[in-house]
């Protein structure tokens, strides 16, 4: 029989991770949507079934450490691989302070979601991404405001968080190196979402669509890499 290709993506309710679920679904993946709000999560994946997708909803708070352990659960009662995990998952909290005025409290919360988050949804999930017999494939969804040489003008909280992740990126990269797993991150760009707001540049269909690639006909070969519109870029 042939191999079932399957997908997580976390914070696949709305957004480019929706956007990312749908794509992916339509490429004949099995697509989970890790979701930490049930009647949310399970319109979006029902919503994907109407379409003639397969889609199953998985509740999925990514600073919730008993969250993710259950979602695992879940998981491995649906399928036991995974061969591509996309932590897409985040938040943005900064209201325009600067670093000098940073309150910390708010940083803690935001490194959780979006540092510790992927981290902990990877260790949990690396049992069954090694169980692919494709090659698996670990995306993490970062941002430009992550680049150094980009700082001043983003967010604090928010930039440090992408800045780590994109460290988190090389640092599971190299640790996976002996295993067929890409870890890699993206920039999505300026993406009309809640989080991007009405005026940026982008349909989420662009947003999601390097991020699709990667998951799908980028080289496996392609690892600890940031990349921008399936090009690699500096950080
Ligand atoms: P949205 O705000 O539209 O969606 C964010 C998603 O993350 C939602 O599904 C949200 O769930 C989920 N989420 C937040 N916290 C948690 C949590 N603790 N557990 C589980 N899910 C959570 O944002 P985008 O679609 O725009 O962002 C997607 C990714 O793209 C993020 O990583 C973001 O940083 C990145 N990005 C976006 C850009 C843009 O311009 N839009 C630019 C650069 C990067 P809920 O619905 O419950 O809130």
């Amino acid at each position: 029989t042939e191999h079932q290709r399957t997908a997580l993506i976390t914070g696949g309710n709305k957004g480019i991770g929706k956007e990312i679920a749908r794509q992916l679904a339509e490429r004949g993946f099995a697509v989970f949507i890790g979701a930490r709000d049930i009647a949310k999560g399970r319109e979006t994946s029902e919503e994907l079934c109407r379409q003639g997708y397969e889609a199953t909803f998985i509740q999925l708070d990514v600073t919730d450490p008993v969250s993710i352990k259950n979602a695992c659960g879940t998981f491995s009662q649906k399928a036991d691989h995974l061969d591509v995990l996309v932590n897409n998952a985040a938040v943005l909290e900064d209201h325009g302070e600067n670093i000098i005025k940073l309150n910390t409290e708010m940083l803690d919360r935001t490194l959780k979601a979006n540092v510790s988050g992927p981290i902990l949804v990877i260790q949990d999930f690396l049992p069954y991404l090694l169980k692919s017999t494709i090659g698996a494939r670990i995306i993490n969804v970062s941002s430009g405001a992550g680049a150094l040489n980009d700082m001043t003008t983003y967010a604090p909280a928010y930039s440090i968080s992408k800045t780590a992740l994109n460290a988190v990126t090389r640092q599971f990269a190299g640790a996976l190196k002996s295993e067929t797993i890409a870890v890699n991150c993206v920039d999505p760009g300026w993406v009309r979402t809640d989080m991007g707001g009405p005026n940026a540049s982008r349909p989420v269909e662009k947003g999601a669509e390097t991020i699709v690639w990667l998951a799908t006909e980028a080289p496996l070969s392609e690892t600890g890499k940031f990349w921008h519109d399936k090009r690699e870029v500096e950080w």
